[in-house]
């Protein structure tokens, strides 16, 4: 075992938006960052194709690992097109986008993949605040899967979360004082009907950044 390096982080990196502004965030506050993106049986293979363009793009290590089986084990309308996704959330639990356990399974596994390179901090794009109803993007779930990461290896992982705390507006703010809002908007895929940019317009994930993003433009010029 390596001795960890502090100052390398390792982003879980989607290429949506999110996870892309933390990247730009990451390469801000650490000497060296590396990208780590799944293939969990998502509808669009372009979502991949496009994460190693951005990584590229920002001159960061792309890793890309196959984990098909988490899609495949609870179904979901991500992964399985014969569902009929949900456009709001229900009001009796998460709405059928939610793909059961995919940030639990997605950051145990940064996390080993973390400690072979002797890396101990982490990061993801999840929020709190625009979570969609999904429990696995709340506060108290990353920060008790921490302690359980660090319990379970006895290493001193540290999950960063830049966005949990803002909303989309903020989330765009963000990129734009990181200089990266055009990259952003025109690079990154969100839509979760495989359009990238600004995407679809209308699906739950356009209208969420479309909205965010409208109220940022319209502060700027305000
Ligand atoms: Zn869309």
């Amino acid at each position: 075992m390596k001795p960890m390096n502090k100052e390398t982080a390792l982003i879980v990196f989607s290429g949506g938006q999110d996870s892309t502004t933390c990247l730009f965030w990451a390469k801000k506050h650490f000497r060296s960052v590396e990208a780590l993106t799944f293939t969990y049986g998502q509808r669009h293979a372009v979502e991949v194709q496009m994460a190693e363009k951005i990584a590229r793009k920002a001159d960061v290590p792309w890793h890309h690992m196959d984990v098909s089986f988490i899609g495949k084990l609870g179904r979901n309308s991500l992964t399985d097109s014969s569902i009929v996704m949900d456009q709001e959330k229900p009001a009796d639990g998460p709405p059928n986008t939610f793909v059961p356990g995919r940030n639990l399974f997605f950051l145990s596994i940064a996390a080993v993949f973390a400690r072979e390179r002797g890396i101990n901090h982490l990061v993801t794009g999840v929020s709190q605040t625009d979570f969609s109803g999904y429990p696995d993007c709340r506060d108290a779930f990353i920060k008790s899967l921490n302690v359980t990461l660090n319990l379970g290896m006895e290493e001193q992982f540290v999950i960063h979360t830049p966005l949990m705390w803002i909303d989309k507006e903020q989330t765009w703010e963000m990129a734009d004082k990181l200089g990266v809002l055009d990259l952003v908007r025109n690079d990154t895929l969100t839509c979760y009907n495989g359009i990238a940019g600004d995407g679809c317009g209308h699906c739950p994930a356009c209208t969420l950044r479309r909205e965010g993003l409208e109220r940022y433009l319209k502060r700027l010029k305000g």
